[in-house]
């Protein structure tokens, strides 16, 4: 997938002779270069470290027996540096236990490759009865978060709290795992993702995790959503790419360039959701991917703002998402073991000067998710969010130079994200094969400082 065209000049200027040579003698940033998902390429650039003693590290071992996996040891092979470490705390159930963190990862803190991954997993700590196991497992996103924020050279950390009655061999953890331990969660960083004990089944190709399903993705003409569309069809499922009638040339070269369906749509009209249900249902078996990425900024500060950019950043960003789901749910076409994606951002997670409208609904999507989990569990369907920081588009190309910089390098990667990454967290969500993922809101923001 080709990375946006970036206006990061600074990125470009660093990464040039000079520019690397100026940079270190001043003690500047240097974003490094991240690693991302290139399909037939190994996953990671080395191999990876598996380690702990928890109710997990079996599974995963089997889980990832495609992977160079290197058990327990205590270290790289030689000189070579590892591609991913993934540590099982579910075994930790007091706080002196801890020091197992300290002990396998801090010997391979100068191991880690390019775009290594660390990954911590544990037992969703809610769900623990035990008081000092509790607290042993709610520790872990300190140190999961901490750690993140001393990585180098694109390399992240991510902590997945695993149900304690996880289904047998841990199958809802595949997708999450294969997710985390590849280029497709390059700008994720230290993210906290809640399995189920929900039973989950492997895409016959775990490159094309889509296969047969029907997708349709909101906004989708540009920007994040036609990005969207690229990733989802990519990965095998026909996409059904809606925008408002006037984006028209623009979307029909999305629907083209994906072989999927044009559909002229505004999603805040009354009976938006019952078009998609119709034409789901008489071209398709209903449909099983929704993806509400459509939205709209219209800032102002409170003092100034009139009502119509509230009401119309409500309509777009907020209640379009609920009436669509509502009303394919009335209308009986959204699938079984379908999914549910919707496109939150960090500014409803951090608030935003200007963004009163805007973070309102962005809050308000985490809420939607939040409230619909139990209510499509019981039609086996999932509803997740991403959350996007900066990442490179139109949108954040129009931003005044400084502040546009200071968005890019306040993050722990020190650069912003392209479209390409909140699509691959996206198919993530959407695959059959994360059935076990749901309730989840995961940024996509290289770990901003902003709301962190
Ligand atoms: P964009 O403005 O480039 O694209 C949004 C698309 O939505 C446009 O094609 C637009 O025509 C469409 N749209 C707007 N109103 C619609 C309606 N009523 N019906 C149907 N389609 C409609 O924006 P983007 O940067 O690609 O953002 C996509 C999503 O990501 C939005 O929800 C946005 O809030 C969110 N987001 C973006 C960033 C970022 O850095 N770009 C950060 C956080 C969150």
């Amino acid at each position: 997938m080709p990375d946006a065209p970036s206006t990061d000049f600074y990125a470009a200027f660093v990464k040039s002779g000079p520019g690397s040579f100026l940079a270190s003698r001043l003690g500047l940033p240097q974003p490094p270069v991240l690693r991302r998902y290139q399909p037939g390429k190994p996953a990671l650039a080395g191999p990876v470290l598996l380690g702990g003693k928890g109710r997990l590290v079996e599974p995963v071992r089997e889980l990832l027996a495609d992977y160079d996996l290197v058990v327990n040891n205590g270290g790289a092979r030689g000189a070579e540096k590892l591609g991913g470490a993934v540590f099982d705390a579910t075994g930790i159930t007091s706080i002196d236990e801890l020091v197992g963190l300290y002990e396998f990862f801090a010997p391979q803190m100068r191991s880690l490759g390019n775009s290594a991954r660390l990954v911590v997993l544990g037992t969703t700590p809610e769900l623990i009865e035990d008081l000092d196991e509790h607290i042993a497992a709610r520790a872990l996103e300190g140190f999961t978060r901490s750690v993140a924020k001393e990585l180098r050279d694109g390399a992240t950390a991510q902590l997945v709290y695993v149900h304690p009655d996880a289904a047998t061999g841990a199958s809802g953890l595949a997708s999450t795992l294969r997710f985390l331990l590849s280029g497709k969660s390059a700008y994720v960083d230290a993210q906290v993702i809640r399995i189920t004990d929900k039973d989950a089944t492997a895409p016959a190709d775990w490159d094309k995790p889509l296969a047969g399903k029907v997708a349709l993705v909101t906004g989708a003409a540009r920007g994040i959503g036609a990005t969207i569309a690229e990733v989802l069809s990519r990965d095998g499922a026909h996409v059904i790419a809606a925008d408002i009638p006037a984006a028209g040339e623009a979307l029909s070269a999305v629907a083209n360039k994906v072989g999927g369906t044009a559909l002229p749509l505004d999603v805040t009209a009354e009976d938006a959701g019952k078009k998609i249900a119709e034409l789901v249902k008489s071209r398709h078996n209903g449909l099983d991917i929704i993806v509400n990425n459509a939205g709209i900024t219209r800032d102002k500060l409170l003092a100034n703002m009139d009502e119509g950019r509230w009401n119309s950043v409500m309509a777009v960003n907020l209640k379009a998402p609920k009436q669509l789901v509502d009303a394919l749910l009335a209308e009986d076409a959204l699938n079984e073991g379908g999914a549910v994606v919707d496109v939150s951002s960090i500014a409803g997670i951090a608030g935003n000067r200007g963004q009163t409208n805007y973070g309102a609904t962005k809050a308000g999507v985490i809420g939607l998710v939040d409230a619909y989990t139990p209510v499509l569990a019981k039609k086996n369907i999932t509803i997740n969010a991403v959350a996007p920081g900066f990442i490179e588009t139109a949108m954040t190309a129009a931003i005044p130079l400084a502040t546009r910089q200071a968005g890019r390098l306040m993050n722990s990667l020190q650069q912003g994200g392209q479209t390409v990454d909140v699509a691959e967290t996206i198919s993530f969500f959407a695959a059959p094969s994360s059935a076990a993922v749901t309730g989840n809101v995961v940024r996509v923001c290289g770990q901003s400082l902003l709301g962190a």
